[in-house]
């Protein structure tokens, strides 16, 4: 016969933690703590496993688990001293549900069972508080009404109200006793008139009806989107746990309370805890008092405080990590009621790994696999106060939610274009950028800005990745939102928003508020420091950074990058001293007068690299030849709007010809230049081949600015990397052509230098032919924004049309942008490194899309035997510690031997 039922009590137990998945998290701990001889009440857990046979068996309860259910109960009434039923001592118990990982508020919980019209009178004698039996019961109706029967609570909680306004009360505590009692007869009668049976007096089927009802619980709406949202497999289903009630609410020896083995919001070592002298469990979290400090228990009873906090030692030292407990006190006698990891901020998290450690609790693998590496970017940026952002949402201050895309909270006035965020900013005024979408020219309006926020664009849109790159919080593709950049407005949720008017930004949820919102500081401690060094010793894949300025480079190398996996050089190309000559360059009418213009961009572009060598001081840089198609350099729709407009009225007064004539070479150009689909058009490496000279030009500036750092004594190693390259004759001549300048430059400046050329990964294709590409590309890059773009066909900057949708109805486990698609594109980045390493073993292998910070794709790039990953400077410390998990992971997995270190 299985066993369905596992007893607790007396000293002893069936179950321990081990036994968590049959058990659930509650039950196998109130086991564990009964074993290490911690003050529990007794109780027994009915087994996942047994409502796995209920659920096979048509709700049916399978063969033996009432006789078990029986005979614990027996044993339950001797450990406790009362028998269930008995009309003068009730032994009354809780049912609680317990999966195995914790789904808070999520299932149901039916307290003080076994109360029917004898046993309120035995609980009065005996307690000499008919109040307190009263409230007991009509409390116990209410919930067995709304869990058991399916009642709707207010049809309860409407006649408490009605009562307290007759007798002129405001709390629940005024009401008297004879007024409970007849309030209790007034819940049968609802429970009768409405469920068409009386509320059942026999305890024991109270209890069976209990168990049917948390058993179903687990297919509630709520625990289903529960389990949606956190991916909880629907057949693990719950266990049941029946345990003992402790009153907390006996007088002045009673109370109950909650506490923390360390600080959770800091992770300081101190209890931290609340505590309600003469209340029950259910008083704190229905917040009807307001419970005391801890210090008051320390005051009334310090014998119990004592104890209390030696077992919070010993919990914490048991199962190696910060708890959570809860406890009741019933007559000067504490009992613990439940224990479990305690949740904790970002900043606790590390701190208290950290303190473990140095303690001697855990070691450093352990502490490193503690955290997630998502929480490590909340504490390089401040974000928005979350008590703050609540109380906003509550007063419907909620006007929008996009897409995340780069973490931290921010607050400021609305501005629409970027040179009003300059201008602003200068003044020292705090703005966010409000936009359709952005462009490059925005670059500097962003940097302005303390935030960003998009109407459209997915997580690698320009406004998303330039963002997330300068640390800014930023949220994309937010389709509420409608833009009216002429009114200087916007709609969003039934409201217009003005320029000027101030609104809150999340980063992390996407969410933007009306009006402003606290924020908190970033909080880099030395533990985060000292954290992050233990996973640099652990992690094999290297960690390098996007960055596009010397000032970038030189934070990644603060947030501990050890190299530039990409440097996007058509990011210098929008700085206003060189737009107009980019733009020279491209309305050129001839090559004579393209070359010129192209040799005036040499002298900025040199400095940029000097710059960016200097800060990386002998690290690695990956330059990658300019990308994007020309025409986003020519004109922005405002501009080119103005041109038109102007060109409509010199020709309506017939007016300054020759300014005509130059507006209609230009708009003629820009609408050559146009393309259908410009992210499949001509870019990339098709660009450096049709226009050779502007990558002569850019690989002659990075070899200029190699040899002159190097002469000044520094270490510089470029890595010139071709984009786009989808052939074999796109690879070899724009390689041949690489190679010819810079071994002229080589030559002239009589530098011995070393660099390599590489290219992107970026087309489907070019991963299927690595083995060929790799005859020339001395390094591959996989650029998996364009691959997640071109492997399943989803424009990079439309996806936000559909993709929320797509989420929402599980077409998709997540955003393939955000997250990487290991099954799709991960399996064409396995081919690429594959036959990329058949021709060139040893091959040095990245990734710099924006995957390169995200943990679940950095542990799949360890797994593939990447060298490293690249992502901006704000993501590193997120790479530096998953790049450590996923080594320690795979080591768990393979059981090798111990680190050396
Ligand atoms: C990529 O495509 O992944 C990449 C890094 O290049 P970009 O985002 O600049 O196209
Ligand atoms: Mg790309």
């Amino acid at each position: 016969m299985t066993k369905y039922v596992y007893s607790f009590g007396g000293g002893k137990a069936e179950g321990s933690s081990v036994m968590r998945n049959l058990l659930g998290g509650k039950g196998c701990e109130l086991a564990e703590m009964t074993n290490l001889g911690i003050p529990v009440p007794p109780g027994f857990t009915i087994t996942t496993q047994a409502w796995a046979a209920f659920n096979r068996n048509d709700r049916a309860f399978p063969d033996g688990l009432l006789d078990q259910v029986t005979s614990a109960l027996e044993k339950l009434e001797h450990d406790a001293g009362l028998v269930f039923g008995d009309p003068k001592r009730p032994l009354l118990v809780s049912v609680r549900s317990g999966a195995r990982v914790s789904m808070p508020g999520m299932m149901e919980t039916v307290l003080n069972l076994g109360l029917n019209d004898a046993t309120v009178e035995g609980l009065a004698a005996w307690t000499r508080n008919e109040r307190f039996a009263w409230d007991c019961y009509r409390r116990f109706i209410t919930m067995f009404g709304d869990v058991v029967l399916g009642l709707r609570r207010e049809a309860f909680d409407e006649h408490l109200t009605a009562l307290k306004s007759r007798l002129g009360v405001k709390s629940d505590p005024e009401v008297p006793a004879a007024e409970l009692r007849k309030l209790t007869q007034t819940y049968k009668d609802v429970v009768a008139s409405r469920s068409s049976k009386p509320f059942p007096q026999d305890p024991r089927q109270q209890l069976e009806l209990a168990i049917r009802a948390v058993f179903d619980s687990w297919f509630g709406k709520k625990a289903i989107e529960y389990r949606r949202i956190n991916n909880i497999p629907p057949d693990w289903g719950t266990a049941v746990t029946v345990m003992s009630m402790v009153f907390g609410n006996l007088g002045e020896t009673s109370g109950t309370g909650v506490g923390f083995t360390r600080d959770p919001r800091t992770g300081e070592r101190r209890f931290y805890a609340e505590f309600l002298a003469n209340a029950q469990g259910e008083d704190v979290v229905a917040g009807i008092r307001t419970p005391e400090h801890i210090d008051d228990l320390a005051r009334r009873m310090p014998e119990i405080y004592d104890e209390l906090l030696a077992i919070a030692g010993r919990l914490e030292r048991h199962y190696k990590d910060m708890q959570d407990i809860e406890f009741t006190i019933q007559e000067s006698k504490l009992y613990l009621l439940q224990t479990r990891a305690g949740k904790r901020s970002a900043a606790a998290a590390v701190k208290v790994a950290v303190d473990l450690v140095h303690e001697a609790v855990i070691d450093q693998h352990t502490a490193l696999l503690r955290v997630n590496p998502r929480d490590l970017a909340r504490l390089f940026v401040p974000l928005l106060d979350p008590r703050d952002k609540q109380a906003a949402i509550s007063a419907g201050r909620l006007l929008a939610r996009g897409l995340a895309a780069a973490p931290g909270g921010a607050v400021g006035q609305v501005v629409f274009d970027a040179d009003r965020a300059v201008e602003l900013a200068k003044d020292g005024q705090r703005v966010i950028l409000v936009r359709p979408e952005t462009s490059p020219e925005d670059v500097a309006g962003m940097y302005a800005s303390e935030g960003i926020v998009t109407a459209r664009g997915g997580r690698t849109s320009h406004a998303a990745v330039v963002a997330v790159g300068m640390g800014k919080p930023c949220i994309v593709g937010a389709s509420d939102i409608v833009v009216h950049e002429e009114r200087r407005v916007f709609e969003a949720g039934g409201r217009l928003v003005r320029e000027g008017e101030v609104i809150a930004i999340d980063g992390e949820t996407g969410e933007v508020i009306l009006d402003a919102v606290g924020r908190t500081e970033p909080q880099v401690s030395g533990a985060t420091q000292e954290f992050l060094a233990w996973a640099d010793r652990y992690r094999t894949l290297g960690v390098r950074a996007n960055a596009d300025t010397p000032e970038d480079a030189a934070r990644a190398r603060e947030f501990g990058a050890e190299g530039i996996g990409l440097v996007r050089t058509e990011h210098m190309f929008f700085a206003s001293d060189r737009i107009p000559i980019v733009r020279e360059m491209i309305m050129a009418p001839d090559t004579v007068s393209r070359r010129a213009a192209v040799q005036k961009l040499l002298p900025f572009q040199r400095d940029d690299f000097i710059g960016i060598f200097r800060a990386m001081d002998g690290l690695p840089v990956t330059i990658r030849l300019l990308d994007p198609p020309l025409h986003e350099f020519l004109a922005n729709p405002k501009e080119y709007r103005e041109m038109i407009e102007e060109r409509a009225r010199l020709e309506a007064l017939n007016i300054n010809p020759a300014r005509k004539a130059a507006l209609d070479e230009k708009l003629a150009k820009i609408d050559a230049l146009r393309e259908a689909n410009p992210m499949l058009g001509h870019r990339g490496c098709r660009l450096g081949i049709t226009s050779p000279e502007i990558y002569a030009m850019q690989v002659r500036a990075i070899m200029e600015a190699a040899c002159t750092v190097a002469e000044q004594g520094l270490k510089v190693e470029p890595e010139i990397m071709i984009p786009l390259t989808g052939t074999v004759g796109e690879m070899k001549l724009t390689y041949d052509n690489t190679r010819k300048v810079a071994e002229a430059v080589l030559v002239e400046m009589g530098g011995p230098c070393t660099y390599t050329i590489g290219t992107m990964i970026e087309v489907p294709r070019a991963a299927l032919i690595a083995d060929k590409i790799a005859q020339d590309a001395e390094f591959f890059s996989f650029g998996t924004n364009d691959m997640t773009q071109m492997t399943f066909g989803y424009s990079r900057d439309d996806v936000a049309k559909f993709l929320p949708e797509y989420l929402q109805k599980g077409l998709l486990p997540h955003d393939p942008f955000s997250v990487l698609d290991q099954e799709g594109v991960g399996e064409l980045i396995r081919i690429g490194i594959e036959r990329g390493r058949r021709t060139r073993p040893g091959l040095k292998i990245g990734i710099c899309g924006e995957h390169g910070g995200e943990p679940s794709s950095v542990e799949f790039c360890h797994k593939v035997g990447m060298t490293y990953v690249s992502c901006s400077p704000f993501m590193i410390p997120i790479a530096r510690l998953s790049a450590a998990q996923a080594r320690l992971r795979a080591r768990e997995a393979s059981a090798e031997g111990a680190p050396s270190a």
